[in-house]
């Protein structure tokens, strides 16, 4: 196929994350008030996908939420077994 407007692949979406991401952490990182949503900490942020990009999921604000390095990994952890980019499909 040749390159062309296709729906919004993993990979786009990804890109688009990435383009973005320095203005999402600020915006949602304010809305969360600087603190983990799960548990409150307010050390080691990260950016989290409510519903992972590899699951379809978008990178509004609406999708992202504050969690520390900790959550984040423990929450990651699962769902990197269904994580399909180490396979190359787009
Ligand atoms: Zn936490």
């Amino acid at each position: 196929m040749p390159r062309h407007r296709k729906p919004r692949s993993y990979k786009s979406r990804l890109n688009v994350y990435k383009k973005h991401k320095e203005k999402l952490r600020a915006v949602v990182f304010e809305r969360d008030g600087y603190a983990c949503c799960y548990c409150g900490s307010t050390d080691n942020l990260t950016l989290d996908h409510i519903i992972p990009l590899v699951h379809g999921g978008n990178s509004r604000p609406e999708n992202l939420q504050t969690l520390c390095l900790r959550c984040n990994r423990k929450k990651g952890s699962r769902d990197l077994r269904e994580d399909p980019s180490d396979q190359a499909n787009g």
